[in-house]
């Protein structure tokens, strides 16, 4: 999907690392083989290839993000939408590579009547769905959260004491090391923020213990065009990257899948709507803001209150 992944741990002697690396890959497989939009066999590539109005069963993993993508999209008043495939890939963003020019505003248009969660139906007692226009999903904003949550699950029943599980910067540490400390994480900068984590006492600095961290950022994958940044992060309301001028936003969460689709949502709202959001619904939030004379950083007091 597009990424990469790494886990950290302390093995017991009674477990072999193959069966971690076994563990791992499988849980993997099941994401891709279900959400990924680069597999073209994968559920979602079958259900995006579906003619409109047709019901599609899904598999539970699948059903279970959906439904969480959809209730969050519901509740960000469509901040946050499962249904942007089109929108995404016309920007460049998606399995195909990025693009360096933004698309005519015509173009835009047309897609953006391909999209809209309101125009995909779920079916929870039968575990399908269907859509009512040419939509198309995109899962790239929640599956790594989910699979970190997934892994996690399955690496504690090993039984693993404590590790720490990475997806494309999502993060989850469950347990504790060896020496009995939890797993600190030093959070994500925008680079040109200019800190270096590993080596820099402002950096901020969490306690992943039974938690997750997730980050968005134009800094990931984004084009630059006519002096403007174009980002991977779509604003369902008008069809175009976003240009609020956040640089990153950081959610932590207990669960993963949550971190990461709240992570995009708050980019999509921007420092201001995206701060009352998470502050009305008690989110551990930290904005990070380009502004004329540098970065500015702002908080919700749930995030402030996990940091060393
Ligand atoms: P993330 O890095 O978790 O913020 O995910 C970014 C990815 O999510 C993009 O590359 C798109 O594939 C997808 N995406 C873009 N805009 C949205 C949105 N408004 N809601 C949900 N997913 C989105
Ligand atoms: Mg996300």
């Amino acid at each position: 999907m597009g990424t990469s992944w790494s886990v950290k741990l302390a093995l017991p002697e009674a477990v072999r690392i193959a069966s971690v690396l076994e563990t791992v890959e499988r849980q993997l497989g099941v994401v891709v083989e279900q959400m990924s939009g680069w597999l073209p066999s994968s559920d979602l590539s079958r259900f995006n290839r579906a003619p409109v109005g047709r019901w599609i069963s899904l598999p539970a993993e699948f059903f279970a993000v959906l439904d969480h993508a959809v209730a969050l999209a519901e509740e960000t008043a469509g901040a946050f939408d499962p249904t942007l495939g089109n929108l995404v890939a016309l920007w460049g963003f998606g399995p195909e590579p990025v693009s360096t020019l933004p698309p005519p505003q015509a173009v835009v248009t047309a897609a953006l009547a391909r999209s809209g969660w309101r125009r995909l139906e779920l079916d929870r007692r039968n575990r399908r769905a269907r859509k009512s226009a040419a939509i198309s999903l995109d899962l790239s904003g929640i599956a790594k959260g989910f699979a970190v949550d997934l892994i996690c699950d399955h690496l504690r029943e090993l039984p693993l004491p404590g590790f720490l599980v990475e997806i494309g910067g999502e993060l989850r540490g469950e347990g504790v090391k060896p020496d009995g400390l939890p797993w600190w994480v030093a959070l994500e900068q925008p680079l040109s923020l200019g800190i270096d984590p590993h080596n820099d006492d402002t950096a901020d600095i969490v306690a992943l213990h039974h938690l997750a961290v997730a980050t968005s950022g134009d800094y990931r994958r984004f084009f630059d065009s006519m002096g403007r940044r174009y980002c991977h992060t779509i604003d369902p309301r008008t069809g175009c990257s976003v240009t609020n001028g956040l640089a990153a936003v950081t959610v932590l969460h207990a669960g993963c899948m949550q971190a990461d689709a709240l992570a995009t949502a708050l980019s999509v709202l921007g420092a201001r709507e995206g701060m009352a959001y998470a502050r009305r619904h008690q989110v551990a939030a930290r904005f990070i803001s380009r502004g004329n004379s540098g970065f500015a950083e702002a908080m919700t007091p749930a995030f402030a209150a996990m940091l060393a």
